[in-house]
């Protein structure tokens, strides 16, 4: 008789018999970047040639529609009804990776052919999205083997093919779709467990706002002897207004950047004793750095964190004896729910004005990614927990946002679902550098519980729909 265990058991079977890494390798072959545009071929190819079929055997009616905005990569949309009167979750996932960086990747790697070293597989995609939604899928087609074919519930997917540029397209392509994209809930995968031994589950993401610094003095350089020491160094007054933005120790000095009335009390009880770790060589974790008071699970996934992603001054590959005319900083909020996005801007002038800097100007700021968060105590929230430490034997760790981007704000405004995020990755696995990888035990742990988590949905005792 088909069981909960069987097919949990069937899943792991097909990992274990590296059916799977053979899967994602030929998924990986496929060099489905989006962010370089002589590879829009391979972007189709990955999901005409790889995922449609797949779904096509698994019972799905696929269909690939072309972005709405130009210039952007086609989204699949696919579904798989059984009986409407049964709960119909939607997942996600994107096809698109960011570019292979083919020269960096140490010796002995490359990033399109997947390379198994120990308890890791290398490859650009293997994390950042391919192996999580290959996962998904494959635990999925173990549970339809183990009941004959049926699931007992609903599943429709969406994979997009421009998240690395920002998700463009899909906010007005799910607008477009509402009533056939309709769900109870949403379950996916991307992103790092917070730490690589403890099954996490994530109620939505950070959100991304970005804006240049620019100091911007003269037409050109000047002579810097005839000049240095007399004219103002736009460099300078850049850094200076980058240290009255954030101090030395990486605590925002914006404060109106930050919730206001700090981390609120539901998210510092989800986060109490949740680790963060595991990244191994990728960064240390700086006890110092951030704000004060604070435990690093509340700095990532319960505050806002402000970077500079880069700034240049002059030509450092080619420095001249100039005072240079310009200096740029391009910066990056990323925050939480609990802060109005819109009130950045308007902040950072004023504070900027009031610490002497009103020659910085503030350019191109806007959202890149909106934040989402479901509540940790969600039925569907609840009910996933329960499912997953049912298969796993061991806690899950609820997290009230990823500490990364994700468009789950889409999902949210459009469709009202709850968002459910299961990562398989880890914060280590370097997913938009050189050497991306996923490592084998949280894939396997994914494998298991998403089995189960296929498996319960046919069974009674889902959430009822909102
Ligand atoms: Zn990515």
């Amino acid at each position: 008789m088909a069981s909960r265990e069987s097919a949990i058991a069937r899943a792991l079977a097909f990992f274990d018999s590296d059916r799977f890494r053979d899967r994602l390798g030929a998924l990986v072959s496929i060099p489905s970047t989006s962010q370089d545009p002589a590879h829009a071929t391979d972007v189709q190819h990955y999901l005409g040639a790889a995922i449609r079929p797949w779904l096509e055997r698994l019972g799905f009616t696929a269909a690939i529609h072309p972005n709405p905005r130009e210039g952007f990569g086609p989204i699949l949309t696919a579904e798989r009804i059984e009986d409407p009167a049964r709960p119909t979750v939607l997942t996600y996932g994107h096809g698109d990776t960011v570019r292979g960086l083919e020269d960096q990747w140490r010796a002995g790697l490359q990033p399109w052919v997947l390379t198994e070293e120990g308890d890791r597989w290398y490859g650009r995609g293997t994390a950042d999205n391919k192996g999580q939604h290959a996962l998904n899928l494959s635990a999925l087609e173990a549970v339809l083997d183990e009941r004959g074919g049926t699931l007992g519930f609903n599943l429709k997917l969406v994979l997009e093919t421009s998240e690395e540029r920002g998700s463009i397209g899909l906010r007005d392509f799910v607008a477009a779709h509402r009533d056939a994209l309709a769900a109870d809930v949403l379950i996916a995968s991307d992103g790092p467990r917070v730490m690589p031994e403890v099954p996490t589950i994530a109620t939505g993401t950070r959100g991304t706002y970005h804006f240049d610094l620019v100091v911007d003095l003269r037409p050109g350089g000047v002579h810097s002897g005839h000049w240095g020491g007399l004219t103002t160094d736009p460099a300078v007054v850049l850094s200076h207004a980058i240290g009255s933005i954030i101090d030395r120790y990486g605590r925002i000095r914006v404060r109106d950047w930050l919730p206001a009335n700090g981390v609120p009390a539901a998210v510092r009880a989800v986060l109490d004793g949740c680790p963060v770790g595991g990244g191994g060589e990728a960064a240390s974790i700086d006890p110092d750095w951030g704000e004060p008071g604070l435990t690093p699970a509340e700095k990532i996934y319960g505050w806002n964190s402000f970077i500079v992603l880069a700034m240049e001054s002059g030509r450092p590959e080619n420095p001249v004896n100039a005072v240079a005319p310009q200096a740029r900083a391009h910066c990056q909020i990323r925050y939480t729910v609990d802060t109005d996005p819109t009130g950045f801007a308007p902040a950072l002038r004023r504070h900027l004005d009031q610490e002497g800097f009103g020659q910085v100007r503030i350019d191109n700021a806007g959202i890149r990614m909106a934040a989402s968060r479901t509540d940790p105590a969600h039925p569907w929230v609840r009910w996933a927990v329960a499912s997953m430490e049912a298969s796993l034997s061991r806690r899950v760790q609820v997290i009230p946002n990823s500490s990364g981007g994700l468009p789950g704000d889409v999902f949210v405004d459009l469709l009202g679902v709850p968002l459910v995020w299961i990562p398989h990755s880890y914060n280590g696995c370097k997913q938009h550098g050189p050497d991306e990888h996923l490592l084998t035990a949280p894939a396997r742990e994914g494998m298991a519980a998403f089995a189960g988590l296929w498996w319960d949905l046919g069974e009674a005792g889902t959430p009822r729909s909102a």
